[in-house]
């Protein structure tokens, strides 16, 4: 249930609100927007509905949600949310959130290296796993903390926000003590323990769409990062497994709008996971900005046939290159700016 408060409302009659609430057991989350503020109620909603909430003063009306995700909707925040990811670095507004880096760090050199190509053609995040989910246990896992040590350290010499997958519940402090941002895996996206842990740091998380889950199960799984209380996630749309065996996965670009018609949160799409191939990594980046993406996620590699992980879909720093300067144009477009 979401409680829309009248433009007068004063603070004694929002706190009221909220110790009924409190008093029922359940915890009020307040959203103030420019044109109204709403209360969204997390906890037992059938207590809450043998209180006549509507006649109580400050409030305009009451709103059953029927989705069963209430913080993420549209309902709950009218407005697009911005999350600040580091000092200038915001996803959700106007201008493009751009992550851009290896699949895997491979040492310090590589990095900085991408780092800095990647930057000077308009990337604001650089990404970087250190801890890798791998589908066989043979394959290479990552440089873990020693990795993470190489990503800030590269993050601050060239002067980017930096982004890594966290896999396990017990590497949030560790990780949180490295990089700007938490990503979740597409194969953690149903991993509640690690929703919730994330849920309760302060830090913004990039919340993969898991590769056999619904729209309706990823938003499920954003609203358990947010009500821990974290409310800075950005979604990121990174293919779907369908028949389909051209393509690593189905990029779905019905999802962006689709959810964000459903969502305040931003939406960001990673066409080099949702495509598996660099040479569709352009045209279907192209397709998700001019679909309403708030942003790209992109593998780039100086080296992709060396890559640990994921060469075939990296692209070269002079492709990224070229696929900025399209995606300028197409932003441009659509009311956006790189
Ligand atoms: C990655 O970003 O390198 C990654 C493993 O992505 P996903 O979880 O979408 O497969
Ligand atoms: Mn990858």
């Amino acid at each position: 249930m979401i409680v829309v408060l009248k433009k007068e409302a004063t603070e004694a009659e929002i706190r009221h609100i909220e110790q009924k609430a409190a008093a029922l057991g359940l915890k009020s989350h307040i959203s103030r927007g420019e044109e109204r503020t709403v209360i969204g109620f997390i906890g037992p909603e059938d207590k809450l509905q043998m209180i006549p909430l509507e006649i109580f003063p400050g409030v305009e009306q009451v709103i059953p949600v029927l989705a069963p995700y209430r913080l993420v909707s549209r309902e709950f925040r009218p407005q697009d949310s911005l999350v600040r990811i580091k000092e200038g670095v915001v996803a959700g507004g106007k201008k493009l959130l751009i992550i851009a880096g290896p699949c895997s760090i491979e040492g310090p050199e590589m990095l900085l290296s991408i780092a800095r190509r990647v930057k000077v053609a308009g990337a604001t995040v650089l990404r970087g796993g250190a801890f890798k989910p791998r589908t066989s246990p043979y394959d290479f896992q990552g440089l873990g903390e020693e990795g993470l040590r190489i990503l800030k350290s590269v993050g601050d010499e060239a002067g980017m926000a930096t982004v890594t997958e966290v896999m396990d519940p017990r590497d949030v402090a560790l990780v949180a003590r490295y990089a700007d941002m938490f990503q979740i895996g597409a194969r953690n996206m149903q991993n509640f323990t690690l929703l919730k842990e994330v849920g309760q740091a302060r830090k913004p998380v990039l919340l993969k769409r898991g590769p056999c889950a619904t729209v309706k199960e990823w938003l499920m799984s954003a609203e358990y990062i947010l009500s821990q209380g974290n409310f800075d996630v950005v979604l990121c749309e990174r293919g779907i497994r369908t028949f389909e065996t051209e393509t690593r996965n189905t990029l779905d670009i019905n999802a962006v709008p689709a959810v964000k018609m459903r969502s305040h949160l931003p939406v960001i799409i990673d066409p080099s996971h949702g495509t598996g191939r660099w040479g569709l990594v352009t045209p279907i980046a192209r397709a998700g900005v001019a679909a309403g993406a708030d942003g790209l996620a992109i593998e780039v590699h100086e080296a992709p046939e060396e890559a640990v992980s994921d060469g075939a879909q990296s692209l070269l720093p002079r492709k990224f290159e070229a696929m900025m300067a399209d995606i300028r144009r197409v932003a441009l477009a659509v009311n956006r700016e790189v």
